[in-house]
């Protein structure tokens, strides 16, 4: 019994020295110390010991449950006190970064297109998205039986409940280009007139790789005494080599609008096959960035300007068009999907 004794003893001593936490502590007290441990077990056997020998057993007993429990109160006081002088986080664990959003691509790039030409002198100015048929078509010489007028091309906005009789609501589209701002602003201010005009548009198409029904434009506007056809050059090439760099290539196509004349069309070296040829270019090596020209002197007229005194240009980028070409990002859609996976790149 006195062998049992020390055994239990020297396991109880090696135990304790390998104390070293809350958790091994409580271990500690389930073995030794409850009702049903190792040592109360000593306890119940020595009442099978011959009398004579028990004082000495209890002796001994008493002594190492006391040990025993002298130690798990010095640990279990040295824990707590250490739990309250330590702080509960640990400080030395590297932060989390929180993710900055940032502004959307095609938003970064309308920023930089707005501060490439205000610094050439442009003033920003903003028309509403909702137009009237007389802004977004007539102002802009687009004939009766013009096709952009059809169903087919553009949103038709019902505007039946207000007073107005139901003939006059069908004159209400969402704007399919930028250009009525030009008129808005012609009517507002004298010549000289210096604006560029940024904002969302629509037209009823299909959507694919290379158009949305909802997009970006920015226009731009300058009207005076004695513009010509050369200082619209000089403005979209200056425009042109501070977006895409100085050795950009560029070029002017013939082109029609019916708010222009004469009118262009300005390409850009193809950016995927950098001229030789590709999908993305249909094997021309050139894509359009810009739409531009002389404006038309009925749209002066509507503006309130007379084109006996005043002359100007106009000209029209898609700002989705322009981001796809300095990203690299061949497909449209990309754009708005919101993928973060894109959206983090920028
Ligand atoms: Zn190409």
């Amino acid at each position: 019994m006195l062998e049992q004794i020390k055994i239990l003893k020297s396991e109880v001593e090696e135990q304790v020295s390998s104390i070293n936490d809350l958790v091994g502590l409580e271990n500690f007290r389930l073995e030794y110390l409850v009702k049903k441990g190792k040592i109360q077990n000593l306890f119940e056997l020595m009442k099978q010991a011959p009398a004579q020998e028990k004082p000495i057993i209890g002796k001994e007993l008493n002594v190492l449950r006391k040990f025993a429990e002298s130690k798990y109160d010095e640990f279990k006081a040295q824990f707590e006190d250490n739990r309250k002088t330590q702080p509960s986080i640990d400080l030395t664990l590297p932060g989390r970064l929180s993710n900055i959003g940032s502004a959307h691509p095609v938003y970064q790039v309308m920023d930089d297109m707005l501060t490439i030409f205000t610094e050439m002198g442009f003033a920003v100015a903003e028309g509403p998205d909702v137009e009237d048929g007389l802004h977004n078509f007539d102002s802009l010489n687009f004939p009766p039986d013009h096709p952009a007028r059809d169903m087919q091309d553009t949103f038709f906005v019902n505007v039946n409940n207000s007073n107005e009789n139901s003939e006059n609501s069908e004159n209400f589209v969402l704007r399919t280009h930028t250009s009525p701002v030009q008129v808005r602003v012609m009517k507002g201010m004298k010549p000289p007139i210096r604006s560029v005009m940024p904002g969302r548009v629509y037209r009823n198409e299909a959507i694919n790789a290379r158009s949305l029904a909802e997009f970006h434009q920015i226009e731009g506007l300058y009207i005076d005494k004695n513009v010509s056809f050369a200082e619209l050059k000089a403005t979209m090439m200056t425009f042109a080599k501070k977006m895409y760099g100085e050795n950009s290539k560029f070029r002017f196509r013939p082109s029609f609008f019916p708010f222009t004349e004469p009118s262009a069309e300005m390409d850009i070296t193809c950016f995927l096959c950098g001229g030789k040829g590709c999908r993305v270019c249909k094997y021309s090596g050139w894509l359009e960035i810009a739409g531009c020209g002389m404006v038309h002197p009925n749209v002066l007229r509507s503006g309130g300007i007379n084109p006996e005194e005043f002359s100007g240009y106009a000209f029209g980028f898609g700002i989705e068009r322009v981001t796809l070409l300095k990203t690299g990002i061949d497909d449209i859609r990309l754009l708005y999907e919101n993928d973060t996976r894109l959206l983090n790149q920028f």
